[in-house]
């Protein structure tokens, strides 16, 4: 079976942006899952010659506020346990949150490769704010722009170090 990366981070980090660069045009989209062909959540990717599937997580709305909280947990942990590496994104501008660290224990206690990507970096003026995210205990951090593509190559080069 193919590698499954899977993207996470609490909301409004940049997930869905990511992903939607990722399986963009710099990279080549082999073919979609059968029967999930329209599904978005799920895209198969190409990079330097290895092929592994990209999952967006936390794409679901929650049905109320106190629910969020909850539902970012179990959609992490279902991540977790169904990628063979995980992009943990998390809001380059805003600094570390609450969530954030909640969401870097989960990911510390599985194990799993665990790169970091610092977005909204959207120039290398912004890079010094994102120094503290190296707090949250990750060796592999990439500072980058999902909206710009700023770091995307590198990030996606670390990604296939691990598979
Ligand atoms: P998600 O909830 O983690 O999936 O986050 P989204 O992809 O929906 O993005 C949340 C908001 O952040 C949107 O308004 C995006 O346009 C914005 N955003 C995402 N990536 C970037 C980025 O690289 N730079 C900036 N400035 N904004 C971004
Ligand atoms: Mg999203």
């Amino acid at each position: 079976p193919r590698p499954i990366v899977a993207i996470v981070g609490r909301p409004n980090v940049g997930k869905s942006t990511l992903f939607n660069r990722l399986a963009g045009s710099r990279i080549a989209i082999i073919e979609d899952k059968p029967g999930v062909t329209r599904d978005r959540l799920y895209h198969t990717c190409e990079w330097s010659g290895k092929v592994f599937t990209i999952v967006d997580t936390g794409g679901l709305e929650p049905d109320s506020k106190d629910e969020l909280f909850q539902q970012m947990q179990r959609q992490t942990q279902v991540a977790i346990d169904t990628s063979d590496v995980i992009v943990f994104v998390v809001d380059g501008r805003e600094g570390i949150t609450p969530s954030d660290w909640q969401i870097a224990d989960m990911l510390r206690k599985s194990n799993k490769p665990v790169i970091l990507a610092c977005n909204k970096v959207d120039n290398n003026k912004l890079r010094e704010n994102s120094y503290e995210f190296y707090e949250l205990g990750f060796e592999d951090v990439y500072m980058i722009s999902a909206i710009n593509g700023l770091g995307t190559g590198d990030l996606l080069d670390a990604i296939v170090k691990y598979l």
